[in-house]
């Protein structure tokens, strides 16, 4: 290992020694022009990194693997919803995205425009991506099968000249059109790009408006031979925006640069994810989310490696999707998220000891907090080390994990691991801002400035809410908030416990709702388990519970119900004392989620209060939250 003084030395350097040490990542890409500065940190809380220098996403993550691993796989596309198997090299995925370069130019995209991609998860998708920051235009791209409505929002902010779309997408075998979504999107949305270009996969029919939309199939015919050079751009230029999950609310968006985007890339790779050129990478996440850009697109193409893109369910033909995978392509690193693994959790454990499994040298969570019965099922099913990491959307890449790939260091069940280099991560007070550095003592989790490579630049088009949202929530002090509310052992580990408005007030007590899922979760008979704030007049606020049984068949009955209430209660009384018992335990099929599988907290607590849940856009299954209501009414 290139670290002989193993990740505190690492860590320190890249704080305290902090333009030595980045200048060295930068080493780690190619620059068409070196940078004359490393961070620009002249106007708080704005960081701009390597100033001066010139570079190119696409060909950071295409052209410069030609020289050594031209016919070697690039992009290996599996989709079990219409069992599609293929592959891309490097050489066939640099002429394809020159081809959708040559397409985007043809329609008038020019460096700087923006670029809406709403597809779903086909290889094409990831041509657009590339070929827009190949030709310098932004990519925005809108998780696919979003509702027209959040689509029309996305399309006014991001004001596109173009939206590449296609006819449909799958899911668990049902066809999604997009097109007559996409057509209401545009109808709906006062900006109106001038033209989309389809991708048509024949699974729907598609009426061409005349003079707006393309097929892209015979456009990309007229461009078979095209080359289109990287437009050389600043570090600081934007790449792409993105959108927050819309857990806690109306999505923002993010606004990413190149140069630092591509630096934290290129090192996260390395020393976070221990991926080396000529493997393959397997992240189950979707192009609509920041994992699916840093870690399906950018990520593992700028390290050299293959990357798996996989349109599909986990447990679609069966549960062993996945790990077939795995063997099939030898997956080194694979990245996932706890929400997909409770799923797997419900299928027969035999699926996990059916393939060869050997290659992998870890699996990588991270979008929610990791419960440690999920983390011990997928740890001893797989018998690799399973690697939690905190991060948002914002951040890019992970802010807290184990950088195993700088120093082997052991993981600790329930905990994400420790501050990344380049992060300064501390725990602050939420009312008075007094900084906390004793061990278990529970604060926010803020960043200082300058915040790392790869870190969000700001809010698009909305400097002011950049600042406002996310520097001026703690009294007296401009730290970046990450609205989550953590803990550190004495060991410097830290440990989410939820979000901010996520905690709990009973009778004077201050609880994280996280703290209570995790006890109910470590029941048997448990699968997933949502736990929110409920006004009381008395306490103040009282936990309420509603818990997905892994076997429903033993809820047949009002009286079954009542006594596996009763157990869990009795378990959180053991383990966290009787004021965080739940005041009621209630049984659901389903929990109400984001698109990305995140707990809509805000939406059941909304419904437990008889308030209006706000925005519902990222939603996926509306039932869920019915439930919810009906069991309340
Ligand atoms: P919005 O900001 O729009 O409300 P969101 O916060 O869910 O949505 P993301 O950026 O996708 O949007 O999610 C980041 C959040 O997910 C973190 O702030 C944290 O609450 C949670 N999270 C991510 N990874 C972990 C993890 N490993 N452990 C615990 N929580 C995590
Ligand atoms: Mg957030």
């Amino acid at each position: 290992m290139s670290n002989p003084q193993g990740y505190a030395e690492f860590y320190r350097r890249s704080v305290e020694d902090r333009d030595a040490f980045w200048t060295e990542q930068a080493g780690l890409v190619d620059w068409h022009k070196p940078f004359d500065r490393v961070c620009n940190e002249d106007s708080p809380p704005f960081a701009r990194w390597f100033e001066g220098g010139l570079t190119n996403l696409c060909h950071n993550a295409v052209d410069r693997h030609l020289k050594d691993r031209a016919d070697q796989n690039a992009l290996i596309y599996v989709s079990t919803e219409t069992d599609i198997e293929r592959i891309y090299s490097f050489r066939e995925l640099h002429a394809e995205v020159q081809r959708m370069a040559a397409v985007l130019k043809g329609q008038g995209v020019k460096k700087g425009d923006r670029v809406l991609i709403y597809m779903p998860m086909i290889p094409e998708a990831t041509f657009a991506m590339l070929a827009c920051a190949r030709i310098g235009a932004i990519h925005s791209v809108v998780f696919g099968g979003f509702a027209s409505h959040s689509l029309a929002n996305r399309i006014d902010d991001a004001s596109p000249v173009a939206i590449v779309s296609a006819d449909a997408g799958s899911r668990g075998g049902k066809v999604v059109e997009y097109k007559p979504l996409l057509d209401e999107a545009i109808r709906l949305s006062t900006h109106k790009p001038g033209s989309v270009v389809l991708v048509d996969r024949g699974l729907a029919p598609m009426n061409l408006v005349p003079g707006r939309d393309h097929d892209y199939a015979a456009l990309r015919e007229q461009h078979l031979d095209a080359q289109i050079p990287c437009e050389w751009m600043a570090s600081t230029d934007i790449s792409y925006t993105i959108y927050t999950s819309g857990t806690t609310g109306k999505p923002k968006g993010v606004q990413r640069d190149t140069g630092g985007y591509l630096v934290a890339l290129a090192a996260s790779m390395k020393h976070i994810f221990m991926g080396a050129p000529g493997e393959t990478y397997f992240s189950t996440s979707d192009i609509g989310w920041v994992v699916g850009h840093s870690y399906i697109v950018y990520g593992p193409l700028i390290a050299g490696m293959a990357t798996i893109l996989y349109e599909g369910l986990p447990i679609r033909p069966d549960g062993g999707v996945w790990w077939r995978l795995v063997e099939k392509y030898k997956v080194t690193v694979m990245f996932s998220a706890p929400t997909a693994v409770r799923v797997l959790k419900k299928q027969d454990p035999a699926y996990l000891q059916q393939y060869d499994l050997s290659s992998l040298k870890a699996l990588f969570l991270a979008g929610e907090p990791l419960d440690e019965p999920t983390a011990r099922w997928i740890s001893d099913g797989l018998g690799v080390p399973i690697i939690d990491n905190y991060w948002q959307t914002e951040s890019g890449w992970p802010i807290l994990t184990i950088a195993n790939g700088v120093e082997k260091k052991p993981s600790k069940f329930g905990s994400p691991g420790v501050p990344m280099y380049g992060y300064r991560v501390k725990l602050l007070h939420e009312a008075t801002g007094e900084e906390l550095t004793g061990a278990d003592e529970k604060g926010v989790v803020v960043i200082e400035g300058p915040t790392p490579p790869g870190f969000m630049q700001t809010v698009w088009k909305d400097d002011a809410r950049f600042v406002n949202t996310y520097w001026k929530s703690i009294p007296g002090k401009l730290v970046y908030s990450t609205f989550d509310w953590g803990i550190r052992d004495k060991d410097g580990y830290f440990y989410i416990l939820g979000r901010t408005d996520d905690v709990i007030n009973v009778a004077g007590h201050r609880l994280g709702t996280r703290e209570i899922e995790e006890s109910i979760s470590s029941h048997a008979n448990v699968a997933e388990v949502a736990v929110v704030g409920v006004a009381d007049q008395l306490k103040g606020q009282v936990a309420m519970a509603f818990v997905v049984a892994k076997d429903s068949s033993a809820l047949g009955d009002d009286a079954s119900k009542l006594r596996l209430e009763g157990e869990i209660m009795k378990r959180v009384d053991e383990q966290l004392g009787a004021v965080a018992r739940p005041a009621r335990v209630r049984f659901v099929s389903v929990l109400p989620k984001t698109r990305s599988g995140k707990l809509l907290r805000r939406a059941i607590q909304a419904v437990c209060e008889g308030r209006d849940p706000g925005d519902l856009t990222t939603m996926d299954d509306p039932a869920a939250l019915q439930q919810i209501r009906d069991l309340l009414a």
